[in-house]
């Protein structure tokens, strides 16, 4: 089932929650709403879901226009952060009770629910749990039921809204684990709301990056994180390191530094920030042209990842360098080295406000 979101807008009083939202959805996609807190990714969710109306715009699925119809009508599974298992009930009737209050015409034999109960409940590997009842099982454990009860009634669309939020983080990397396998066997059209990033990277398709109720950028992971569309994304996706200047002939110049950027030589002057990964910045042992002076005033060294911190004395800054442990050992660093950086890719915004 594809989903197209046509230009929604959602406000609540005056309050602008969605703000002409259009994203188009390919069947058996996984995408991710990824944005900050009060970005709008639930209200675009309860949209979708029928669980919330819409002020301007259209939802489609399968080029059908959805927008009237009732959430009852939409076959869409959906999972919350806090999902409220019923506490009364047991894993097996959890998960089975999407199946079993089915009208009597359209409900399985009490045969085939249990199942389609117990194959459901294999692939959440809780199959020896199905008697317990919710507050005997963990966090981790409740989710996966909640995931076998929204999958069991065969939902055309899987709607998750931060449904690991409330988990530890190595709980929450398991349970990602799950719902790509999930999401690959059964290839149902999902969209899952996060504000984690690495989350949102690991498991997705793709990416919808949401700021103040609009989209920020779309794209796979890859692309918003190495090609970010704004100042915002940069922030979001990952660590970044600024350079503030002023951009003139093609070079970003900060006093006596200049750095190269060559996609601006036909911008005016202008204030200008350039943004850079921390593994976009080349560290050289000699001073070259388009490098700026800096101590090393940090090694971390766990992990197959380097990151070096470095100390700016011209501005009194910190940047932030990633090597692999190869290139460390190649360039003999040690903390309160004198050394050289070179940004291998500098994108620079113009900020509106170059208070920033
Ligand atoms: P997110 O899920 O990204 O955190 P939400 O969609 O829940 O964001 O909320 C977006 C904004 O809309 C927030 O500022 C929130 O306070 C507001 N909001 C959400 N639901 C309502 C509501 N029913 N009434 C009024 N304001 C709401
Ligand atoms: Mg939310």
């Amino acid at each position: 089932m594809s989903i197209q979101i046509q230009n929604v807008s959602k406000k609540y009083g005056s309050f602008q929650a969605l703000e002409d939202i259009s994203v188009h959805i390919q069947s058996g996609e996984l995408v991710a709403l990824l944005g900050p807190s009060g970005s709008g990714k639930t209200s675009l969710l309860r949209v979708i879901a029928g669980l919330e109306t819409t002020d301007v715009g259209n939802i489609l699925f399968d080029g059908q226009s959805i927008t009237d119809r009732h959430p009852k009508e939409r076959n869409v599974g959906f999972v919350f952060q806090h999902y409220a298992l019923f506490r009364h009930m047991t894993v097996f009737d959890n998960v089975a009770y999407g199946l079993k209050v089915r009208p009597r015409k359209s409900r399985p034999s009490k045969q085939q629910i249990k199942d389609k109960v117990m194959e459901l409940l294999q692939l959440v590997k809780l199959e020896n749990f199905s008697d317990r009842y919710p507050t005997q099982l963990s966090g981790g454990q409740r989710q996966r039921v909640a995931l076998a009860r929204a999958l069991a009634v065969e939902p055309k669309v899987l709607l998750l809204d931060e449904p690991f939020g409330a988990l530890d983080a190595k709980v929450r990397k398991e349970l990602r684990r799950w719902l790509r396998k999930l999401h690959d066997e059964f290839h149902i059209t999902s969209i899952f709301v996060t504000h984690d990033q690495e989350e949102a990277l690991d498991v997705a398709d793709r990416i919808v990056v949401m700021n103040n109720g609009k989209i920020e950028q779309i794209g796979s992971p890859d692309e918003v994180y190495t090609n970010p569309k704004s100042p915002f994304v940069y922030d979001f996706l990952g660590n970044v390191n600024l350079f503030k200047g002023r951009l003139h002939n093609g070079k970003l110049m900060q006093g006596e530094v200049a750095l190269d950027v060559p996609e601006a030589l036909t911008h005016s002057e202008d204030n200008a920030i350039g943004y850079v990964r921390p593994h976009d910045i080349q560290i050289e042992k000699t001073s070259i042209s388009g490098t700026v002076p800096v101590k090393i005033s940090h090694i971390h060294l766990l992990g197959p990842i380097v990151q070096i911190e470095l100390r700016r004395e011209d501005l009194d800054e910190f940047l932030e360098a990633e090597l692999s442990k190869e290139q460390f050992h190649l360039l003999q660093l040690k903390v309160g080295d004198q050394v050289f950086v070179k940004p291998k890719q500098l994108k620079v915004f113009i900020p509106e406000d170059y208070s920033i």
